[in-house]
């Protein structure tokens, strides 16, 4: 009798991270010794700062290495609310947080906690590439809302209202965005969580980049500008990307306790506790010192006006402003069915292949986050790399033809 592995369905459907295994292959490149610009990770390049890691130093010495609680250890469920309370004078209690390993774990553990098979969860497009396979493993069905660049990306409240039915469960947004930079208005975040209220969903506010804007204004989302949605908003956030402490994975949820409870439960049967050590760690990022947050983004924001400036100048690109967030999402669509070295691009799969071929720059198509006109540069790399980066992308354009 022949024996294949059997696997589950659900995995035989799923798709490896794209973001990931864009970056992973530049990596993999890179060691082998190739001159590869690594312009796709979501990933700042700043190292963790030291008073942070001095906290996880200090909790390995004190023998702070054992289980705590499943939700993640009391103080630093109190830093969480501390900042929540800071950034939108929205008030939580204790068992209203649970903290996960990563911002990734805590959206996955809540999409399990409210999604039931036959249930649909509306993702605005251009989305972050993680959103729609989580809702699938969860056995609901992503509903895609288009989107318009042309209005910075902003959701057309009309048409996301022809979306909502009894089956609609929540709607995933994400401000500032991966992978577009843009930000919701007040008025957006408003509009939403109005909606929320009345048609009975939720909204699972992704606020991982909400520090990383450049407005100058305070973070905002729609618990701040409309609290009486509260029951029906999740915030989902970390401390990836605002400290530089991606491999740290600590992330956390914050809403209604019942949601909360419930992930809380699947995490005590899937993962137990976020990692204690660097639970530590993240303490010391949120209750410390702020001022590297604030040189972090300042650095970001003179990226960013360099790259969209540059961008912008090569014929063919169409470039928003981003206002948050350390990524580009440019529009290369003039650059489909042209071909050059024996490459014909027929959408942004084929360009990223292209681009990281023949001018060795690593960069994520647009194919990943659902709409294939773009592609996705990180500019969370230093000067000197997105400057080669460019001066490579734009000869390689220019041999297109
Ligand atoms: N949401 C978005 C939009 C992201 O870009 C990321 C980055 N990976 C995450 C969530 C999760 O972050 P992490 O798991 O690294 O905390
Ligand atoms: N969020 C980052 C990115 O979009 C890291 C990769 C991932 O977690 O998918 O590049």
């Amino acid at each position: 009798m022949s024996w294949t592995t059997p696997l589950a369905q659900r995995v035989v459907n799923l798709k490896p991270s794209p973001t990931l295994a864009v970056d992973a292959k530049a990596k993999a490149l890179k060691a082998q010794g190739a001159d590869i610009i690594n312009l796709s990770a979501g990933e700042p390049d700043f190292d963790t700062p030291d008073h942070i890691k001095e906290a996880a130093i200090k909790a390995i010495k004190d023998g702070f290495t054992k289980y705590t609680p499943v939700a993640g250890i009391l103080e630093l469920r109190q830093a969480i609310i501390d900042k929540l309370k800071r950034d939108y004078n929205v008030g939580y209690e204790p068992d209203q947080i649970v903290v996960s390993t990563g911002g990734k774990q805590g959206l996955y553990n809540c999409l399990q906690a409210i999604v039931d098979p036959g249930t649909e969860v509306i993702i605005p497009v251009p989305y972050w590439v993680s959103y729609p396979a989580m809702v699938e493993l969860a056995g609901g069905r992503p509903v895609l809302l288009s989107s318009r660049p042309e209005k910075d990306f902003d959701i057309d409240l009309d048409e996301l209202s022809s979306l909502i039915n009894d089956k609609t469960r929540a709607l995933i947004i994400n401000s500032p965005s991966n992978p577009t930079g843009a930000v919701y208005s007040a008025d957006t975040l408003k509009a939403l969580a109005q909606m929320a209220v009345e048609k009975g969903f939720y909204i699972i506010s992704d606020d991982i980049y909400d520090e990383i804007r450049f407005d100058g204004k305070s973070p905002e989302n729609p618990v701040s500008v409309f609290p009486e949605a509260k029951e029906h908003i999740i915030v989902a956030n970390g401390v990836s990307k605002t400290y530089a402490m991606t491999g740290w994975r600590i992330g956390y949820l914050a809403g209604p306790q019942p949601v909360i409870k419930a992930a809380t439960k699947i995490q005590s049967q899937s993962t137990s506790n976020p990692n204690s050590i660097a639970q530590k760690a993240a303490l010391a990022a949120l209750a410390g010192p702020q001022e590297c947050v604030k040189e972090m983004v300042k650095a970001f924001k003179e990226r960013r006006d360099y790259i969209v400036e540059r961008l912008n100048n090569i014929k063919g690109i169409k470039c928003n402003m981003p206002q948050g967030a350390f990524y580009v999402f440019p529009d290369v669509s003039s650059f489909f069915n042209k071909s050059a070295d024996g490459f014909e691009i027929k959408g942004s799969l084929d360009l990223a292949d292209y681009l990281l071929e023949k001018a060795k720059v690593a960069c994520v198509p647009g194919i990943a986050f659902g709409d294939d006109r773009f592609i996705r540069f990180s500019y969370a790399t230093d000067k000197a790399q997105i400057n080669e980066g460019l001066n490579r992308l734009e000869e390689a354009l220019e041999r297109l033809s």
